[in-house]
């Protein structure tokens, strides 16, 4: 595995590897690498000739500066389950080399995308993600970029910056990967207790609730169960819960059965932020 930290480094090897016609996949992540990360590897590992992996602790993307310093970077542990998962190149570059001094200001138009749900609650946030995702595409010049459907959201607003930027690159999403509780696989996991982990596990639990009673209850009345079952019988606190529309991420307060619906939530246990959603019908 070749270990790349400049721009101009990775360009020029990107330039090479697209002269040999060579396919190229990349995987942006923040380290502190777990079998969710290594899954999206897995998927787009036979469909290209090179993997590129990204780890970059992205500054602009955090709206909590004690999230960002708390953020693990167990960067040696990462690089050897890189290499056991045959990625062919790490691109980890340092902050400076990401925004030197003269960065230009970074705004894209992600409309409602940017005011609703993660957007509201970490302002500036998408900016940042579409940010860094920008410069990694413009250097690595993918094919295929993969994403996990854990960051729903995020997804939508990556591929909203393929289509604003014209890019030609096929966007891949992959199923979330959870533990055995069934608690969405996450670098800052690794913050929690045993009994943080354990009562995380009831995330998932009350998306299913919601899941299985979408045909029987209101969406306002799940909603209310889900804060409530959450909030009685663990330290976790609900930031938002709400099903919505999969286009557009509205809230719904009927369930229209020729769409489709997720159901998204944000919690807070132990100091640490957790995210989670699920497909409904
Ligand atoms: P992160 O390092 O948290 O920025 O995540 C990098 C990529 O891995 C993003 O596309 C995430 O959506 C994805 N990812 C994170 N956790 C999981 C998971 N449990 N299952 C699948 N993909 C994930």
């Amino acid at each position: 595995m070749k270990i790349v930290k400049t721009i101009k480094e990775l360009k020029a090897l990107i330039s090479r590897l697209k002269e040999e016609k060579k396919t190229i996949g990349l995987v942006p992540t923040m380290g502190a690498l777990h079998q969710g990360h290594i899954s999206l590897i897995t998927h787009i590992r036979p469909q290209v000739d090179i993997l590129v992996c990204s780890i970059f602790v992205n500054p602009t993307q955090f709206n909590d500066s004690d999230d960002l310093i708390k953020y693990p970077r167990p960067i040696e542990k990462d690089k050897q389950l890189l290499k056991e998962n045959s990625c062919d190149i790490l691109f980890h570059p340092s902050v400076e080399e990401i925004y030197p001094n003269n960065e230009p200001h970074w705004h894209l138009e992600l409309g409602e995308l940017e005011n609703i749900w993660e957007g509201e609650h970490r302002p500036g946030h998408f900016q940042g993600v579409t940010q860094i995702v920008y410069k990694l595409f413009e250097s690595v010049r993918p094919d295929i970029a993969c994403f996990g459907q854990k960051d729903f959201q995020q997804v939508m607003v990556i591929q909203k910056l393929i289509e604003l930027k014209k890019l030609p690159i096929k966007l891949s999403v992959c199923p979330t990967l959870r533990n055995q509780e069934g608690l969405a696989l996450s670098s800052r996991n690794q913050r929690l207790s045993a009994k943080g982990l354990h009562e995380a596990s009831e995330i998932y639990k009350s998306l299913q609730y919601v899941q299985k009673n979408i045909c029987d209850k209101t969406p306002q009345l799940l909603i209310q169960d889900v804060k409530e079952k959450l909030e009685t019988n663990s330290a976790i606190e609900v930031e938002y819960v709400a099903i919505c529309e999969v286009k557009s991420l509205h809230e719904v307060n009927v369930i229209d059965p020729t769409k489709k619906h997720v159901i998204l939530i944000a919690v807070w246990l132990e100091g640490v932020r957790l995210i989670d959603n699920l497909l409904l019908n």
